[in-house]
């Protein structure tokens, strides 16, 4: 029932070359696209060049991160008008990477889902970005840390409005550590969010819930085995166009 969803979080990395590179390996992909749901989410200044390579490609764009005011004098930030222009499809919001070094707080994360779901001019999906540290799941804390996350976030959100969110689940332990969660680790932690979402908007079948943390191209296929898993947010294999395709195909 659910597409399988694979998402590149290129962080603060790539170029132009690189852009174009991995639009040509994935346009090699034709079949795998039509059945896995591929959205690549470069730094804001490349998405131009993406959606050059892509336009008439059946792959997605996404933005990093969005600024929750609709414009004014935020020197720095991204719009959702300039970001939907530019072709982004997703914004992710609250990456663990944002959370701790650049002030998103519940709160701000909260007015940023806001703002991309109440969005009138486009429809924009949010992927809401959760997880615990390695100390928190240390003193069995998982479950209530992404618990907390999950409600601060989507407080706002109807569950019409739910049809638009994907959720990752990402510990922070294993992002860009290379200690990727076992596939037992994260589906206990998919199950857990899968049942959230049923109690609060009656959404367990249609949300996306992806994993990501040191998902890698032979890791990828028991991960996105389990039964709660339906992709993956990938960081540093998403820099690789082979790796990248193969973590698509496992998808
Ligand atoms: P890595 O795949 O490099 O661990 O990064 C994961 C991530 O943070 C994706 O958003």
């Amino acid at each position: 029932q659910r597409q399988p969803v694979v998402i590149a979080n290129w962080k603060m990395n790539g170029n132009r070359q690189l852009a174009k590179q991995m639009a040509e390996a994935l346009r090699e992909e034709a079949g795998l696209l039509s059945q896995v749901q591929v959205v690549v989410c470069p730094p804001a200044v490349l998405l131009p060049a993406w959606q050059q390579h892509v336009f008439y490609d059946a792959v997605h764009l996404g933005a990093q991160d969005v600024n929750e005011f609709e414009h004014g004098a935020h020197t720095g930030e991204h719009s959702l008008a300039l970001l939907g222009e530019a072709g982004a499809e997703y914004i992710l919001i609250g990456h663990s990477e944002r959370r701790q070094h650049y002030g998103d707080t519940d709160a701000r994360i909260s007015a940023k889902v806001n703002a991309v779901l109440n969005y009138q001019a486009q429809q924009l999906k949010v992927v809401l970005c959760v997880g615990e540290t390695e100390a928190e799941r240390e003193t069995h804390q998982t479950t209530t840390v992404v618990e907390a996350q999950l409600s601060a976030a989507l407080e706002q959100v109807t569950a019409a409005q739910m049809t638009h969110v994907v959720i990752a689940y990402e510990p922070v332990w294993a992002i860009g550590t290379g200690k990727t969660a076992s596939p037992a680790q994260a589906q206990e932690v998919h199950r857990f969010i899968r049942s959230w979402l049923q109690q609060k908007y009656a959404a367990a079948d249609t949300v996306p819930l992806l994993y990501g943390g040191s998902v890698k191209a032979d890791n990828a296929e028991t991960l996105f085995a389990e039964q709660d898993i339906d992709g993956g947010l990938i960081g540093g294999a998403s820099l690789e166009p082979d790796a990248f395709v193969a973590i698509c195909r496992a998808a």
